[in-house]
C-alpha cells in the first residue's frame, strides 16, 4: 500500500516585507499564485522513517529528518501517538533553493499522504495548523491557486482567480538562503523607516479578473534588493527577459529564480527560446497558474 500526493511551486506576485518582529520573523503581506511545476511525495510502510529523492537536484536535497517531508511526517505521528516508520520518497521537479516553495511543497504533500495512509481522521484544520508550524509557506502548499499570506505569511485567505497566467521561470545556477535574504534585506533597509506590508487592492483586482498587463504593472517584490545584492548576475537575466517582451519580471520569492509574467501561451515560449539562447541561467521553463494544491493522485 502506498498513496502518491501532487504538489505544486509557487510565485509570489507580490511580497510586501515590513520590518524585523521582536522574533526575528518579518510581518508579511504575501500574495502567492500555484504554478504548474510539481513534487510528486510517494509514501509507503517501513520499519523507519526513511527518505529518498529522485530529480535533476536530488543532491541538494537533505535526506535526513530536517528535511520538510520528515518534519511532516513527525508532526503528525506524534500528534496521533504514533511512529513516524514510512518511507517517504521524493519525486522532485521543484528547483531546490529556488524562491519556489520546494520544501514547503515536499512537507505539505507528506502531511497530506501520511494522513492518508495510516487514516489518522485529521482535519483540514489541523492539517494547516501542523503546516503553519512547519514553515511560513507550507501552508499555501496545502491549498495551492491563490492566497494572501499574512503574519509570516502562513495566515491565509483564499483569493480568487479569474483567468489564466502564463510564465517564464528563469533557473540560476546556485541557490539563495532565505534567512540569508531577510539578513541582508535588514542591512540594506538599516535605520529606514519600513511601513507595514499591505497587499495592493489593484493587484488583487488584476488577479480577480485575469488580466495579466495589470497584474504585471502591480507585481512586487521588496526582497528584490536583497537578493540582486547577494545575486548580482541575476539583474542580466532580469534584463534579457523583459527584452524579450516580458510584461514584468521580478525575483521570485527569495530568488534566485526569476519569474516572467507573459501575455500569452504563445509569448512565454518566445520568452523562454530567447532566454535560453542567452545563456544567462542554468534553466528555462514555461508554467500556468493558477495549479491546485496538495492532491492526492495515486
Ligand atoms: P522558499 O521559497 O519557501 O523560501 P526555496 O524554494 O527557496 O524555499 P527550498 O527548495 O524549499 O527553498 O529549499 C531550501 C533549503 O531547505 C534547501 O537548501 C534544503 O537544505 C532544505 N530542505 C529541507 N527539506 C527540503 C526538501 N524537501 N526539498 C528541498 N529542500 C529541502
Amino acid at each position: 500500500m502506498s498513496v502518491t500526493v501532487r504538489v505544486p511551486a509557487k510565485v509570489n506576485v507580490q511580497l510586501a516585507v515590513g520590518g524585523a518582529r521582536a522574533d526575528g520573523f518579518h510581518e508579511l503581506a504575501n500574495v502567492f499564485l500555484a504554478v504548474d511545476i510539481f513534487d510528486e511525495i510517494t509514501v509507503s510502510p517501513a520499519d523507519e522513517l526513511r527518505i529518498s529523492c529522485s530529480g535533476q537536484d536530488a543532491a541538494q536535497v537533505p535526506l535526513d529528518r530536517t528535511n520538510l517531508a520528515a518534519r511532516a511526517a513527525l508532526a503528525l505521528a506524534e500528534r496521533h501517538g504514533r511512529s513516524a516508520d514510512v518511507h517517504i520518497h521524493i519525486a522532485k521537479d521543484i528547483p531546490v533553493a529556488g524562491g519556489m516553495a520546494g520544501g514547503s511543497a515536499d512537507g505539505a504533500g507528506a502531511l497530506l499522504a501520511c494522513e492518508a495512509l495510516w487514516n489518522t481522521g485529521s482535519s483540514r484544520p489541523e492539517l494547516l495548523d501542523i503546516c503553519a508550524e512547519l514553515g511560513s509557506d507550507v501552508s499555501f502548499s496545502l491549498v495551492g491557486g491563490a492566497a494572501l499570506g499574512t503574519g509570516r505569511g502562513e495566515k491565509l485567505t483564499v483569493l480568487e482567480v479569474g483567468g489564466r497566467f502564463h510564465w517564464v521561470f528563469a533557473m540560476a545556477e546556485g541557490g539563495l538562503s532565505t534567512p540569508a535574504v531577510f539578513r541582508e534585506f535588514d542591512r540594506l533597509n538599516d535605520g529606514a523607516h519600513i511601513p507595514e506590508p499591505v497587499a495592493s487592492r489593484e493587484l488583487l483586482d488584476a488577479l480577480a479578473k485575469g488580466d495579466a498587463e495589470a497584474l504585471a504593472a502591480k507585481a512586487s517584490n521588496d526582497l528584490q534588493p536583497a537578493a540582486l545584492s547577494l545575486f548580482p548576475e541575476l539583474a542580466r537575466t532580469l534584463s534579457a527577459g523583459k527584452a524579450a517582451g516580458a510584461l514584468t519580471g521580478l525575483v521570485s520569492g527569495s530568488g534566485p529564480t526569476l519569474a516572467f509574467l507573459a501575455r500569452d501561451a504563445d509569448d512565454a515560449e518566445r520568452i523562454a527560446q530567447t532566454l535560453t539562447a542567452s545563456r544567462s541561467c542554468r534553466s528555462v521553463r514555461t508554467a500556468v497558474s493558477p495549479a491546485p494544491g496538495a492532491i492526492r493522485i495515486s
